[in-house]
């Protein structure tokens, strides 16, 4: 039977997700901001969390998890690079590490950048992805802890997945995304068909992901930095992947 999934907001601007494997019963939070909007989800399914899938070690991303242990006694999933900077891990997981929610099956896929020891999740199967502040719609997470470099190869890697992959991020940050990817790409008419979409959902108090790699491969700019026309247009024409990136990173955070 398929995943089911269901997304809602936590503190100011945080996703939570909820994974339930209709079959065993089995539901996973992915991140655990805070537990108060987590049980308001499991409360409004009916489904009962047997797991955490924890995918950086920051505070708005494991808030949560003492007050979600002790209620549930859930499993927390941590990956193994940060575990000693999240509470009460239960197992840690590295790359090409399976991960199973009932009979729901994941990968773990390391992307470090954001922070050092920062996992996805992907399941495959369902066609969908986790990827806590490493991708997010249009956009991609800060470099805190790790370099340019490493955030380039680590976003290489989610926009190899199948097109058709469904990405969970961690935050709504698409509108201030899509404003700034304008000013890299303002051509881009895929991108303009993005910012129409997303104003209609956020006008009318949508969610605006999950989002497909299909469809951020072709108007994500940090995703992009590896097309000439992306350089040309930014004045780094002939320059490296990595250093167009980062300098696309740079202007973001400026912005
Ligand atoms: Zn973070």
């Amino acid at each position: 039977m398929p995943a089911e999934t269901r997304l809602f907001l936590c503190r100011s601007d945080n996703y939570g997700v909820l994974l339930h494997d209709p079959e065993s019963g089995a539901t996973a939070a992915i991140d655990a901001p805070e537990a108060g909007p987590i049980e308001a989800a499991l409360k409004a399914t009916g489904w009962k969390l047997t797991d955490i899938l924890v995918t950086h070690h920051h505070a708005d991303h494991t808030d949560g998890i003492r007050a979600l242990k002790e209620k549930y006694q859930c499993r927390v999933v941590a990956p193994a690079a940060e575990a000693g900077k999240i509470p009460l891990v239960d197992e840690t997981v590295r790359e090409g590490d399976k991960v199973s929610v009932g009979k729901l099956s994941g990968h773990v896929i390391e992307t470090p950048g954001h922070t050092l020891g920062h996992i996805a999740y992907w399941f495959h199967a369902d066609k969908l992805a986790f990827v806590g502040d490493t991708l997010f719609s249009i956009g991609c997470g800060r470099v805190i802890e790790g370099t340019p470099e490493m955030m380039w190869r680590s976003l290489c890697k989610l926009r190899d997945l199948p097109n058709d992959t469904e990405i969970f991020c961690g935050h709504e940050y698409t509108a201030a995304n899509i404003k700034f990817a304008r000013t890299i790409e303002p051509d881009n008419a895929l991108l303009a068909a993005r910012e129409a979409q997303a104003k209609q959902q956020i006008a009318q108090g949508e969610a605006t992901i999950p989002v497909t790699i299909g469809d951020e491969k072709l108007a994500n700019p940090f995703l992009r930095a590896d097309l000439p026309e992306v350089a040309v247009g930014i004045g780094m024409a002939g320059k490296e992947a990595a250093q167009v990136f980062a300098e696309i990173r740079a202007r973001k955070n400026k912005s």
